[in-house]
């Protein structure tokens, strides 16, 4: 079902109106509120009163990680702190980590946000959504938790880890759906197959919303089989609230993005331009509605595409094809330009392997090596090389052609390569630790 259809399905004009008018207030409380804005503004030459409408959006500041960074904590609040009422941070593996902060208004838009994305499964009273994202300062666990909880749903904060007990709970509780990131969802069905304390066929589960790191369809196709759910993709970062910037609806064809609230561009990351309608680029996203730390034109480094034709499902909201990677995840190994997930959705097209691996990139004697561990499916494990072989030369074949770099293959015994509780890593990239 539609959450907010009024809004969902609104009509691309009535859209573009709404787009308008809050840009236009977001804007101004940019300039008038945050020091960084006023002094980008005013390097470019514009004022707010040059923005009449979201045509104009071209003609506002870009903001940057390393934007962020520099106003840590608080340089881009623009509301006296009185008015906050949480702070979310994100990982942030290297310096110092992003800041949002969220005023009750803003909890409530966020919350919107995933509730529309829940909706999809029918998610209401009486259903359990176990959430299995880490709960902390990372946004996906309070994020999903306060969506459900918008849903009139029963709310499970398990949080991420301890798996043996998650299942035993997801069994004895009969949760309904499963909100994680795709590599836990994964994990959590390996376990309840090898679990002889749960069955699958006990439990209630029908959907899960999967997000917060990149997945292949294939990967999709697995954790459906093995849970016996629909899977839906949720997309968000912490930049915009959290987890449900958009979702995807009944048809998973794209994931709708919540357009009334974060308003999406593609751009050419080397010129910063435009890209025309679908072309593939980085997305670039200005928050509507966010009143404590509103972004203009932040740049997420996710490289995806839009597609305004309109979806089956009746929504008219704008919807983005699966993110390929993020610019900064992308490995040149000898030249090659080769996205980690490339091998995810090369794997899962092999029922011998897991969808798991593991890349370490090197470079010896002046060349780059590329290693990728990876393992069997317990039922077709074999210690036998000549039984390996068999499987892996069909793989690697199939490596070299659509990633056009040759691997070193390693096969890992079962449980070989480490499972992940919340966004995996799938990358060691020693040339770092080099000059
Ligand atoms: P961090 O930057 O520390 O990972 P976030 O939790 O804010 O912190 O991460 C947001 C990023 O996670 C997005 O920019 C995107 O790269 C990735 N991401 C989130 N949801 C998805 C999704 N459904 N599919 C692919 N990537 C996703
Ligand atoms: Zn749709």
């Amino acid at each position: 079902m539609i959450h907010n259809p009024e809004i969902e399905c609104m009509s691309r004009e009535d859209m573009r109106a709404l787009q308008s008018e809050r840009l236009i207030k977001t804007v101004k409380r940019c300039y008038e509120n945050v020091p960084f804005y006023k002094r980008k503004m005013d390097e470019m030459g514009v004022k707010p009163s040059d923005i009449k409408s979201i045509d104009d959006i071209h003609k506002l500041p870009f903001t940057t990680k390393t934007d962020l960074r520099d106003e840590y904590p608080f340089g881009l609040q623009a509301v006296p702190h009185s008015e906050v009422r949480r702070i979310h941070a994100s990982s942030g593996t290297t310096g110092k980590p992003v800041v949002d902060t969220y005023t009750e208004n803003d909890l409530k838009c966020w919350a919107e946000g995933v509730a529309r994305c829940m909706a999809v499964a029918d998610i209401g009273p009486g259903d359990t959504v176990q959430v299995s994202y880490g709960y902390g300062l990372f946004t996906g666990g309070l994020g999903a938790h306060d969506g459900a909880a918008m849903r009139g749903a029963v709310q499970l904060p398990t949080s991420a880890g301890n798996t043996e007990k998650q299942i035993m709970l997801m069994q004895d509780f009969g949760s309904n759906a499963l909100a994680c990131t795709p590599s836990y969802a994964m994990h959590i069905a390996e376990a309840i197959h090898a679990s002889k304390v749960v069955s699958i066929n006990k439990m209630k589960l029908r959907a899960g919303f999967f997000g917060a790191e990149p997945w292949t369809e294939g990967m999709r196709k697995e954790i459906e089989e093995k849970l016996q759910i629909k899977a839906y993709d949720i997309y968000g970062l912490t930049e915009m609230s959290g987890p449900g910037v958009g979702g995807e609806c009944e048809c998973q064809d794209g994931t709708h993005l919540w357009e009334d609230m974060f308003f999406p561009e593609i751009i050419n990351p080397d010129t910063l331009e435009p890209c025309k309608p679908g072309e593939f680029g980085e997305l670039v996203f200005t928050s509507l509605t966010k009143e404590a730390m509103p972004i203009l034109r932040y740049r997420t480094r996710d490289l995806t595409r839009l597609i305004y034709e309109p979806c089956k499902c009746g929504r008219t909201a704008v919807r983005m094809d699966r993110i390929l990677g993020r610019s900064d995840d992308m490995l040149i190994v000898r030249g090659v330009n080769v996205f980690p997930s490339a091998v995810e959705a090369i794997l899962t097209e092999f029922p011998a392997f897991q969808p798991y691996y593991f890349i370490t990139v090197d470079r010896v004697n002046n060349e780059d090596t590329f290693d990728v561990d990876i393992e069997l499916k317990p039922e077709f494990f074999t210690q036998d090389l000549g039984e390996q072989m068999k499987y892996l030369k069909p793989l690697y074949e199939r490596m070299v052609s659509v990633m056009g770099i040759k691997p070193n293959l390693h096969v890992r015994p079962p449980y070989g390569i480490e499972r992940s509780m919340g966004k995996a890593k799938h990358v060691k990239d020693l040339r770092n630790f080099k000059g």
